[in-house]
């Protein structure tokens, strides 16, 4: 019955109004009694006091029998409310006006104590009659009593209202009350009940739906609450998995692809040898280079597939010792120096020898760098030229440095950094692959249509330098060229 949301939230609510009725009316019930009994002692006390005063001015032997006081006192009677008794020191009832009360034989009496302290007052207690009737008893001393006497008490005797009465009178309302309070609660619950229910059963739904294997959700949430926010992040999940699924598939489309294209070439060559068709021995060289190329960018590709799949799963142990970067951005543009020349491009290096050391692995730093530099080159049309630069910037001058439009990266808050810019004046980047050019196997258009390559190059390099602690940021103008700057950040003892 517990089970679901809204009755729970019912039924709370339902227990705190049913707690504040009953707070409610035992505390009415309370104040009710309390004004009943100064109002009965008020006018009691003074009832009591004229008796006492009328009591003066009768002769003793009226007063030493009961009978006869009661029967003096008759004509008092009428103005008072209640009726009197006539009890002997220890409480046995001698005379009484009432019929009923008269056939009880005992009442109880106030300790002497009692008179003592209210001289001026009158004592007075509460008594429950055999009958169930409540009485406020005042008491009078007969002061008159001579020792032989044996009346002791003149006793007024006011009946107490209805116990139950106050009750009657408090129920309706109480009720009426309460009635509106769990109408409002029950349109409450319902109310907060659909805002959390709702997107809980949307959620639980897409999940059993994640479970078949559909992975893209939306589910639609204005709430800005945890509920909201639950939504939010679940929606996020949701796209991250679909997104991976997404990748995983064209992963496998873009490694079969990129696969069978030299191999199907490499067939092609090689069955025509085995079957002899090439006897030209300047085609049959021809046939063997494409084989051999064909081959040797298979292996690039499954090293590159490889050394991606490592540095994604933290896998790869990179050294951690301290690499001089003046001499590996030398190293590095050094290498590329041929393929510069080959192409007609100017390849530069401006980094002052005194760049600080960074701690890491100098041999994928230099992979990496290379990857960019690669690029670079592979994208610049010929006479274009190519800049490979370094310096050290303080966090809060970064913005100064990096091209503008380029985000600061959220790791270089405070600090030093090495900032390694690889600058080319090729064609550029359109701003729509941008986003995407650090993912696996993308390329740009352009870059498909007729520039070697699979698009790993800048995953791996991007991966490793995160793995050093650095991130990559690019900017670049169709046209005009691109710059990718690397950060990577300075160790504070190593200047
Ligand atoms: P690949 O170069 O093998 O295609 P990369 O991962 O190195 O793969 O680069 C992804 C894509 O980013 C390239 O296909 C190209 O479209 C674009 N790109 C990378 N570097 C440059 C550059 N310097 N100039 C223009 N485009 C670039």
């Amino acid at each position: 019955m517990f089970q679901t949301l809204r009755v729970k939230l019912f039924a709370s609510y339902l227990l705190v109004i049913l707690v504040c009725l009953i707070l409610v009316g035992a505390l009415g019930i309370l104040g009710l009694r309390q004004y009943e009994q100064e109002a009965v002692l008020a006018h009691g006390r003074a009832d009591a006091l004229w008796l006492a005063r009328t009591l003066t001015g009768l002769p003793e032997a009226d007063i030493n029998t009961p009978q006869l006081l009661l029967e003096r006192l008759r004509h008092e009677l009428l103005a008072l409310e209640g009726s009197l008794l006539v009890v002997d020191a220890s409480g046995m009832i001698l005379a009484g006006t009432s019929q009923a009360m008269a056939s009880a034989e005992h009442i109880p009496l106030p300790s002497s104590a009692a008179f003592e302290a209210s001289a001026a007052a009158v004592p007075w207690q509460r008594w429950r009659y055999a009958t169930g009737e409540r009485f406020y008893l005042l008491y009078i001393r007969l002061q008159h009593a001579s020792p032989a006497a044996q009346t002791a008490y003149l006793v007024l005797a006011i009946p107490a209202a209805d116990a139950l009465r106050p009750w009657r009178e408090w129920l309706p309302p109480l009720l009426a009350i309460g009635g509106l309070a769990l109408a409002v609660s029950l349109l409450v619950s319902y109310l907060i009940s659909r805002s959390i229910v709702h997107p809980l059963e949307a959620m639980t739904g897409a999940v059993m739906e994640m479970a078949a294997g559909h992975y893209y959700h939306d589910i639609r949430v204005r709430s800005r609450d945890e509920i909201g926010r639950l939504a939010a992040a679940f929606n996020r999940m949701s796209h991250e998995v679909a997104r991976a699924q997404r990748t995983q598939r064209d992963l496998l489309v873009n490694i079969s692809h990129d696969l069978q294209t030299p191999l199907t070439s490499i067939r092609g060559f090689s069955q025509a040898i085995v079957e002899g068709k090439i006897r030209d021995p300047e085609t049959l060289r021809a046939a063997q280079q494409i084989i051999y190329e064909e081959a040797s960018r298979m292996v690039r590709l499954v090293r590159d597939l490889l050394d991606l799949a490592r540095l994604e799963a933290g896998q790869v142990q990179m050294a951690r010792v301290p690499v001089d970067m003046a001499r590996l951005l030398q190293a590095t543009a050094d290498k590329f120096r041929p393929q510069a020349s080959a192409a007609e491009i100017t390849l530069q290096v401006t980094a002052p020898q005194t760049l600080p050391q960074i701690v890491g692995d100098a041999e994928r730093l230099e992979l990496a760098l290379g990857n960019l530099l690669d690029n670079a080159l592979k994208y610049t049309l010929r006479g274009g030229y190519v800049n490979l630069s370094g310096m050290v910037v303080a966090a809060d001058k970064l913005a100064g440095v990096l091209a503008t439009g380029v985000d600061i990266p959220a790791i270089a808050s405070d600090g030093r950094w090495l900032v390694i810019s690889v600058t080319d004046t090729g064609v550029g980047i359109p701003p729509e692959d941008l986003a995407h050019i650090f993912e696996r196997f993308y390329r740009g258009d352009k870059a498909r249509a007729d520039k070697e390559g699979v698009g790993l190059g800048l995953s791996i390099a991007r991966e490793i330098f995160q793995a050093h602690g650095g991130e990559i940021v690019v900017n670049s103008q169709v046209g005009k060229g691109s710059c990718f700057s690397i950060l990577l950040p300075v160790p504070v003892h190593m200047h």
